[in-house]
């Protein structure tokens, strides 16, 4: 079986040897960056590079990147667990072009990437170009030899990335796997393109232009390549599924959380157990890098990814804390390719065992609350603002817990009444604090939260928007 460190280092090497430059992933916390709160793809690391704001003594990278998507632009914590391809933890294999080469040698690495090095069968695969982009159509024709019907041209932003509102920008092109017609899906482009029969493995992107605040785009100087590949996701198809979570690490974990939770890992309940193994993969790297549980901006993603977690042990009836067990079975299976893990194994567990007694505290209770309330709702309705809000200020559930444990039931939040109960508890907490000349934190809390609003400073994301790398 091919094991995601085979493969990892199968990617690197290939590309060292086409004179790339390996370069080691960057943090998940971006350094000069506080416009986004997770790197969530292999670019961040080199935005500058595509900019020209800064020049390195290499002209070619890859890398394998550690992202996080779980809040912001790419959110992806709704699909953990629901989708077969979605984690909030991902490692992100890439290839990187600063003014170098450009599509006629990007297609050709990927193509041979692909079919050649991870021998993965050219008829299981399609390819998704920008309607417009017909020199990528007639590369992907003439390099791989696909048929028309398997080079589908999407004229949705699926398949033009943007730095920005401004800056480089170009198409893309997208390497589809068909897992066959036994998995529910269709093709990028129809309408079951959601399903889990076509996975994208691979996204190329072609920064040829460069757009400007009055809304003209002009080309680049010098065009320039990036590209991003899920290793799970490739994992996943070499070892034989379309699951990420079957794959061998993936697995592993899933029955860590069994063990520890003394439960199967049967279908009814397979789902608890991967949203706890990749919410573990998140939370442990994000407190590998200082990141601590709080109630703002990067700490708050990181309680509500934990706290979720912790719901789902609930849900498999765990007595104990669960999390901080596992962290042993990831170090094991990551602690070589990342060694923070190993060493801040302590206060990895710590700080998960120390938020799981927090929370358990109040977490029967708040769901009793919650079953309560669901139950003198009319049919269908949501649960009003209210209720979700002391679910937040009493119980310690944040918005997003809540919605994820309402899912089950076919009820939503009104978020509109949750964050006005917010607001009003804001406007009350301030006229209670000014004057006391106490809490110098509390200015900071405020000040944060009117420069940012509090959406955005809890870190909620309800709307979440995909797109590109
Ligand atoms: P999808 O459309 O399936 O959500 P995407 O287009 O949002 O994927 P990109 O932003 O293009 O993904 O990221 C580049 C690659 O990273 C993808 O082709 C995929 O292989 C991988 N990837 C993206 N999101 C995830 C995720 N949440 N979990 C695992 N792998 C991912
Ligand atoms: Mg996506
Ligand atoms: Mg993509
Ligand atoms: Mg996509």
């Amino acid at each position: 079986m091919t094991s995601l460190a085979d493969i990892r280092s199968t990617f690197l090497n290939y590309f060292g040897k086409q004179d790339h430059e390996v370069v080691a992933s960057s943090p998940l916390v971006p350094r000069n960056d506080p416009t986004l709160m997770f790197t969530n793809s292999g670019m961040v690391q080199f935005k500058n590079c595509f900019t020209g704001v800064e020049t390195r003594d290499y002209a070619r990278a890859t890398t394998s990147q550690k992202c996080v998507r779980a809040g912001g632009k790419h959110n992806d914590l709704d699909n953990v667990g629901m989708t077969a391809r979605h984690l909030t933890f991902f490692e992100m294999l890439g290839n990187f072009s600063f003014g170098d080469y450009f599509k006629e040698q990007a297609i050709p690495y990927a193509w041979e990437m692909v079919t050649k090095e991870l021998d993965i069968p050219a008829e299981k695969l399609l390819v998704t170009v920008y309607h417009t982009d017909d020199e990528a159509a007639d590369l992907w024709k003439k390099v791989a030899g696909l048929p028309d019907e398997r080079i589908i041209r999407i004229p949705t932003d699926d398949n033009f990335w943007r730095m920005g509102p401004t800056g480089p920008c170009g198409p893309c092109t997208e390497i589809f796997f068909d897992h066959g017609d036994h998995i529910w899906g269709g093709p990028p482009g129809s309408p079951e393109e959601d399903g889990d029969r076509f996975i994208e493995i691979w996204n190329l992107v072609f920064m040829q232009n460069e757009q400007f605040e009055d809304g003209s785009m002009k080309p680049l100087p010098k065009q320039s390549i990036d590209t991003g590949m899920g290793l799970e996701r490739i994992s996943s198809l070499l070892q034989g599924t379309n699951n990420v979570f079957e794959t061998d690490l993936m697995k592993a974990l899933v029955d860590a959380s069994a063990h520890a939770t003394s439960t199967s890992t049967d279908e009814s309940i397979v789902m608890h157990h991967r949203v706890i193994a990749d919410h573990l993969r998140s939370t442990s790297f994000l407190i590998a890098e200082g990141v601590l549980p709080s109630n703002e901006g990067r700490g708050y993603v990181l309680r509500r990814i934990m706290r979720r977690a912790m719901r789902h042990a609930h849900l498999l009836g765990a007595k104990d804390p669960v999390m901080h067990q596992l962290v042993p079975a990831l170090v094991q299976q990551m602690g070589a390719a990342y060694p923070e893990l190993g060493q801040g194994q302590r206060l990895i567990e710590e700080t998960l065992l120390n938020e799981e007694v927090r929370f358990k505290q109040t977490l029967d209770r708040g769901l009793k609350l919650l079953d309560d309330e669901v139950s003198n709702l009319p049919e269908g309705a949501a649960l009003p603002g209210e209720a979700a809000f002391k679910l937040y200020d009493t119980y310690g559930f944040p918005l997003d817990l809540t919605q994820d444990a309402l899912r089950d039931r076919g009820r939503t939040v009104d978020t509109d009444g949750f964050d006005t109960a917010m607001a009003e508890q804001k406007a009350k907490a301030r006229a209670a604090w000014s004057g006391t000349g106490e809490a110098a934190d509390s200015t900071i809390w405020f000040d944060v939260a009117d420069q940012h609003g509090t959406t955005d400073f809890l870190g909620y994301d309800t709307t979440s928007a995909e797109g590109q790398i």
